[in-house]
């Protein structure tokens, strides 16, 4: 003979069960609908530059413009092309990440160094909208991070500065050491960002102009990759920001140690 007894320690057990698969069923529906949110917005997202390439494709084979209109289209069509290329790259960057097969490999970066080569980098657009900018790091400073994706981190929200804000503004870059922790600040007087979009802006395919940002080029998903990217390292980043002011990014890493 075998029983089994199941001892209740209170009455009360199996409506706790119950209370927790419902929190889960909730979860998995938010999820869900999250899921299929972001699938709605990748197809709505590839799909408008397909519709703009296929219509011009269609004008030149079909109306042989003059070459004058010809040329217009065609650099359309290469824009778009470029914006499905760089839609591409960051979808798989976020696949990645969703799939944690990404690995941070980190080391000892010497800062000095690594900021000196991240100014180098954005001179071209820096100088293309006639702006300042302002670099500003402790001496010796390391920090223990993965390189390749620092410089992701750093030259997106840059380009963001750059992207948003006026020709001949400034654009500043702080690095200093406190306590336990490195803090990089990114700043810009540029037009900033509404009270209302700010927490919403790390989710992806989040823009304050949904309709005019097109002719900047981006694809909504820069910030929500550089989020992933620090939270991957264990860091922190906020966001100050004042629409016309400019906007203030901040991210910190503790424990400066591997
Ligand atoms: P995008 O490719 O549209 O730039 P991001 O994810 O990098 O996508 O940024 C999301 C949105 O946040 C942008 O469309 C823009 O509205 C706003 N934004 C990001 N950085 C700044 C900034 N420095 N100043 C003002 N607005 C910004």
């Amino acid at each position: 003979n075998f029983a089994v007894t199941i001892t209740r320690k209170s009455d009360d057990e199996l409506g706790e069960l119950a209370k927790s698969i419902e929190t889960l069923a909730t979860d998995l529906n938010y999820l869900k609908r999250e899921r299929n949110e972001f699938l709605a917005s990748i197809s709505h997202e590839l799909r408008t530059p397909l519709t703009y390439i296929k219509g011009y494709a269609d004008i030149l084979l079909k109306r042989n413009p003059p070459q004058e209109e010809r040329e217009k289209y065609l650099t359309i069509i290469v824009t778009e092309i470029n914006r499905l290329n760089l839609l591409i790259k960051d979808l798989f960057e976020l696949a990645k990440i969703d799939k944690n097969s990404f690995v941070i490999n980190k080391e000892k970066i010497d800062l000095s160094i690594f900021l000196k080569e991240i100014e180098r980098k954005l001179t071209p657009a820096i100088n293309e909208k006639n702006m300042n900018f302002n670099v500003h790091f402790q001496n010796n400073l390391n920090l223990f991070a993965d390189p390749i994706r620092l410089e992701q981190i750093l030259l997106n929200l840059l380009d963001n500065a750059i992207k948003y804000s006026k020709t001949g503004s400034l654009v500043a870059l702080d690095v200093w050491k406190e306590k336990k922790s490195i803090h990089f600040l990114i700043k810009d007087n540029g037009k900033g960002i509404p009270e209302k979009d700010i927490p919403y802006i790390f989710n992806r395919f989040y823009r304050v102009e949904k309709s005019r940002k097109r002719s900047l080029g981006g694809t909504g998903l820069g910030l929500s990759i550089v989020q992933e990217l620090v939270h991957a390292h264990g860091a922190e980043i906020t966001l100050n920001s004042k629409e016309q002011m400019g906007s203030e990014f901040e991210i910190i890493f503790k424990e400066n140690e591997k």
